[in-house]
Parts: structure tokens; sequence; C-alpha cells
């Protein structure tokens, strides 16, 4: 089965600053081990991200690489790995198809795996851009508590989202996959 998530406020920490070096990449207590627990179980991981940070100048492709080696780099010792990164570089100005709630970068993920439809995968985020854009290619989409996922579960109060199941974090998500997994 396929996961798709999304990255600043899912696996790693996000306050609503931009993260533009290696440096200032941490990962949220407990969302590698997630991940590496959810490889070990034979699941397929991908990152859809939006990026408007290298259209704004804040850093360049190489940076971004150099963050997701990091990303790689870390992982690979809680037994994980990320078969595909697809990131929206442009700003929000540009009106693009891939920057979410758009769903370009699910098309990207469908092709890379070869798939006829994203319907069944599971998209883990914490903003609303993340669940429209999980629930329009038809998604299993899950808001953690993460990143600005506390702001947005109040908005969901507001306007409502259907289908969309909230967890504390990636791990208790994934807590979740499993458990229905071995059912
Ligand atoms: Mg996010
Ligand atoms: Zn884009």
């Amino acid at each position: 089965m396929l996961v798709i998530l999304d990255r600043d406020g899912v696996i790693n920490e996000y306050d609503g600053s931009y993260i533009c070096s290696p440096a200032q990449w941490h990962p949220l207590p407990g969302s590698l081990e997630a991940i590496g627990q959810l490889c070990g179980a034979g699941f397929r991981i991908a990152i859809a991200t939006n990026q408007s940070g290298i259209a704004r100048g804040y850093y360049d492709l190489d940076t971004l690489e150099a963050m997701h080696d990091k990303l790689r780099q870390l992982l690979k010792a809680h037994g994980g790995t990320v078969d595909f990164i697809a990131y929206c570089p442009h700003h929000p100005d540009e009106h693009c198809q891939c920057r979410k709630p758009a769903t370009g970068l699910f098309g990207q993920i469908r092709e890379h795996y070869g798939l006829g439809s994203l319907t069944g995968a599971v998209m883990v985020g914490d903003s609303r851009k993340d669940l429209e854009a999980g629930l329009a290619v038809g998604c299993d989409t899950y808001l953690v508590r993460t990143g600005n996922g506390l702001e947005t579960e109040q908005h969901l109060l507001e306007r409502p989202l259907e289908g969309v199941q909230v967890f504390d974090n990636l791990a208790a998500v994934v807590d979740h996959l499993l458990a229905g997994k071995s059912r």
C-alpha cells in the first residue's frame, strides 16, 4: 500500500517559518521510526511537499536536495526509505497545477508508481491544503495535530471536510494503519 506524506509539520518540525537549510531540518519525535515501521510492514512511501521558498529565493534546489539527503540518511537508521519526493517549487501567485491543494504532485506520484489512480492510498498532512488535495484524488486522508495541525483542526470545525480522520501525530496514524493491516 502507498502512503503519501506531507513533509513540513508531518515528518519534521514546522512552526510556520521556512526551513531553509539541512541544519534547520529537524525530524518530529517518532516520525522517522514510524516511517521505518511502515516500510518494514511493506508500505511504500512518497512525499508531496509545497516548497514555495524556492520561488521566494530563500533556498535553491541544491539546498532542497541536501535537506532531503538528510531526511533519507536519518530515515535509513530506522529502516525506512522514501521512494519519491514530489515538490512544488512555485510561488502561490504562479497558480501552478502542482501546489497543493492542486493535485499535480499527486499526479507525479501516481505516474512514478504506474498507477491508474490513487484511490485507497493514504495521505497524511497538517494543513487544509494537504487534506483537500488528498481527498480530491481519492486518498484515505489523515490530519495530524503536529505543525499546523491544531489550527487546521480548529478550522475544520468551521468548514468541515468529509472523511478526514484526525490523529495526534504520524506515529499514531501509523499505529492505526498497522492495526488495520493485521486485522
Ligand atoms: Mg505541512
Ligand atoms: Zn507548483
